[in-house]
């Protein structure tokens, strides 16, 4: 016998999966360059070049000592020079005690989350939020609490988050910039939050937490900045990954910083090794933890990013689409004419455009497209999305 759950999460694909696949499928039929694919998040921008340049000097290292385990929380080594890295960009007082280096961003907030995970515990996901965050939570012990998106600006609103604050509420995750709409989560806004936490953590006797998810936090446009969230609210803990700042999501590395400003720092940080420990985590990969401590002040390329979202949205505004202005990450929300997200992503489909339905991103009524694809792909997509558009003017 299996387990029921983890059976029901095998079986079924993410409608982004099943979107790429089809994809594929479709390919093999009418032609890839036939296929407008916008359903994958994977980056299109290649991981700079310094990266390979690092992976083949470290090649000439003492095998055993480049192959070797590290400590569960990762090399010293590389713990302080992305310390370093974070104290100079921050300010704040990081060192390598804090760090723990995890497979990337989805391990790390498995294990911020099971650290977390207390009888009865919550966990707010503000939609629209990544559409993992409610399979993590529910199989790590948190119960998954909705606030539902404001459609009006998909900002941060601390008055609509207090409602579903309760005594059991151990945590909130906060994705700026945020997968699937783009948008930043400006000072104000996380000002406001961390006022209404401070507040209800008195109330309920207990700190509620950040989870601050920030692989994106170096692709912004616009001059647009994210803040850092500990300098605003203290009771923060950052799950940060290099899969898409530096274009390498198959290596799987990143981590969790719990800085010294969150309540009972020292006590977190080591449930949060507890928990990867009791997940089969024993170290992340040693060849890449080496790299990303020599590459700490390397920075994504976003031109190519920021050509794509601002192409896409104009064409799209023009065409009578009403879409989100992404200003980070390479996402854009696009509503559906009628409504109904599921139908505009079937119509879509019949003309070869793979848009992903937003309902799993807790955002119904609207669709996801990743903007990390080929500008090329963008310009040869443009008459579907008319005839799409003309399809609801009939
Ligand atoms: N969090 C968000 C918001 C994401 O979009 C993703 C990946 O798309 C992840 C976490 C997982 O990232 P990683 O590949 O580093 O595990």
């Amino acid at each position: 016998m299996t387990n029921p759950v983890m059976l029901q999460h095998g079986k079924t694909k993410s409608a982004i999966r099943e979107l790429f696949e089809y994809g594929l499928r479709q390919a093999a039929i009418v032609g890839k360059e036939n296929v407008y694919d916008y359903s994958l998040g994977n980056p299109s921008v290649p991981a700079p070049a310094e990266i390979a340049d690092t992976i083949r000097e470290l090649m000439s290292m003492e095998p055993l000592a480049l192959h070797g385990y590290t400590p569960a929380s990762g090399a010293k080594e590389a713990r302080e020079a992305v310390a370093a890295d974070l104290r100079r960009r921050t300010g704040d007082d990081i060192g390598p005690e804090n760090l723990f280096f995890t497979c990337g961003a989805a391990p790390a907030l498995i294990s911020v989350m099971r650290a977390l995970a207390v009888e009865g515990a919550e966990i707010l996901l503000l939609a629209p939020y990544f559409s993992e965050y409610p399979v993590f939570a529910s199989t790590n012990g948190l119960k998954p609490v909705v606030v539902p998106a404001d459609t009006s600006d998909f900002q941060l609103h601390a008055d609509q988050v207090e409602p579903y604050i309760t005594p059991s509420t151990q945590a909130v995750i906060v994705n700026s910039p945020n997968n699937p709409s783009g948008v930043v989560y400006n000072r104000k806004a996380l000002e406001e939050l961390g006022a209404l936490l401070t507040r209800k953590s008195a109330e309920i006797g207990h700190p509620i937490y950040i989870i601050a998810d920030e692989p994106y936090r170096e692709l912004t446009y616009d001059g647009e900045d994210a803040p850092y969230i500990p300098a605003i609210y203290p009771n923060t803990v950052i799950c940060y990954s290099y899969s898409k700042s530096l274009s390498m999501p198959g290596e799987r590395i990143g981590y969790v910083c719990v800085p010294n400003c969150a309540a009972d720092s020292a006590e977190l940080y080591a449930a949060v090794a507890g928990a990867a420990r009791s997940l089969g985590h024993v170290c992340a990969p040693s060849l890449m933890q080496r790299v990303i401590s020599l590459s700490t002040k390397l920075r994504p390329d976003i031109a190519s990013y920021d050509r794509n979202r601002m192409r896409l949205y104009m064409e799209l505004s023009d065409m009578g689409y009403r879409c989100v202005k992404p200003r980070g990450a390479f996402y854009m929300l696009v509503e559906a004419p009628d409504g109904d997200s599921e139908g505009f992503s079937e119509k879509a489909k019949e003309l070869n455009l793979l848009l992903v339905p937003a309902d799993g991103f807790g955002c119904p009524g609207f669709v996801r497209l990743s903007t990390c694809v080929s500008y090329d792909m963008i310009l040869r997509s443009l008459p579907a999305f008319r005839k799409l558009m003309a399809s609801y003017q009939k």
